[in-house]
């Protein structure tokens, strides 16, 4: 960590807020706190700063290879002709970052087919005016029109494929502790003891009824375990599949997380590319969680889908022709 980062002891102007609600209202969920430290309006992480890069707090696939996208590209041409070509369609892409993944697929598909940039209608969903911008400058001279929207919800429906990168894992997630009564209580963010606006860990006072909330085997697990859940995952899931279902539509989800729902605290930040503790300094650090694959594979095929994977990257890169690509690029 650098001189510079351990400096910065002073609490953000999120801190503060945040920690004058706690002291007004009293202890907030992990949830409600890692929605504000990333989407506050004003003060939220996406909201104000280009965190994204080697400047930035950390590094993505697409900002790493033009392999990623040029691969993701392929499998949405693919996917398109699979669908029966249709001349009109919808390409979502939940969290688009810095835009560099769309330009890849983008440039991919007019290579490999111009009549897919032709039918394309471009959706991004981002809710970062910042973000915006940086997506902006570098899909300006993008063949495809490209619109741009906050929730998935204002894009049209149609025949649609829908990608996202990194997109779960911003969504805020509930943690619960089970203690040493055997009970199970929400994790939940307070002010510490001494009077400052210094952000700590407490748990509900009530018990949750967490026979009723989770699953068998997560109940019976010993002393001192957290589980985590993420509702607004379960709904971005449903979302996509009543979308896709009249049309044979695909998404792809990439993110960090574990294929079968488990125990443990995976809340995590990082800030100029280390890892960083999740209270310290809301709004000015990167706050994500593992992605649960077992709910989400649920809430989908709930909804009736079919579910491929979850596979590892590698494994998904691989067989959509990684090596192959590689090998053309260094010739
Ligand atoms: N997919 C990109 C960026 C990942 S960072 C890449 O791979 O490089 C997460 C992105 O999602 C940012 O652009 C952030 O502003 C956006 N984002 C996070 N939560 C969001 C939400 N709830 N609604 C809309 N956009 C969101």
């Amino acid at each position: 960590m650098t001189a510079q980062l351990q400096d910065e002891d002073e609490a953000t102007p999120l801190q503060r807020r945040l920690a004058r609600m706690i002291r007004a209202q009293g202890p907030i969920s992990v949830a409600d706190y890692m929605s504000d430290a990333l989407g506050h309006p004003q003060e939220g992480y996406y909201m104000a700063r280009d965190p994204i890069g080697a400047e930035g707090d950390f590094t993505t696939a697409p900002e790493i290879s033009q392999m990623f996208g040029e691969l993701i590209g392929a499998f949405l041409v693919q996917s398109w002709i699979d669908m029966g070509e249709p001349s009109l369609f919808n390409l979502i892409e939940l969290g688009p970052g810095r835009g560099v993944l769309m330009a890849d697929i983008l440039r991919t598909a007019q290579q490999l087919r111009p009549e897919f940039i032709a039918a394309v209608r471009v959706y991004l969903i981002e809710y970062s005016g910042r973000m915006r911008h940086e997506q902006r400058t570098r899909l300006k001279d993008a063949k495809p029109d490209i619109i741009w929207a906050t929730k998935l919800a204002e894009a049209p429906p149609g025949p649609t494929l829908i990608v996202a990168n990194e997109f779960f894992d911003c969504l805020p997630i509930r943690q619960f502790l089970k203690g040493e009564d055997g009970e199970w209580r929400e994790r939940l963010v307070t002010t510490a003891d001494d009077g400052s606006d210094a952000l700590d860990f407490t748990l509900s006072e009530a018990p949750v009824p967490a026979h009723r909330l989770f699953p068998a085997h997560i109940v019976e697990a010993p002393e001192g375990s957290v589980f985590e859940t993420c509702a607004p995952a379960a709904d971005v899931i449903d979302e996509i599949c009543a979308r896709l279902a009249p049309y044979k539509g695909r998404a792809l989800i990439i993110d960090y997380g574990h294929a079968r729902s488990g125990l443990g605290d995976s809340l995590q930040a990082v800030r100029g590319h280390h890892y960083w503790p999740p209270l310290k300094a809301p709004g000015h650090a990167d706050i994500t969680a593992h992605v649960d694959f077992e709910a989400l594979v649920r809430a989908a095929m709930t909804s009736g889908a079919l579910v491929y994977g979850p596979t590892s990257q590698g494994d998904l890169l691989e067989r959509l022709g990684l090596n192959a690509r590689a090998e053309a690029l260094l010739r």
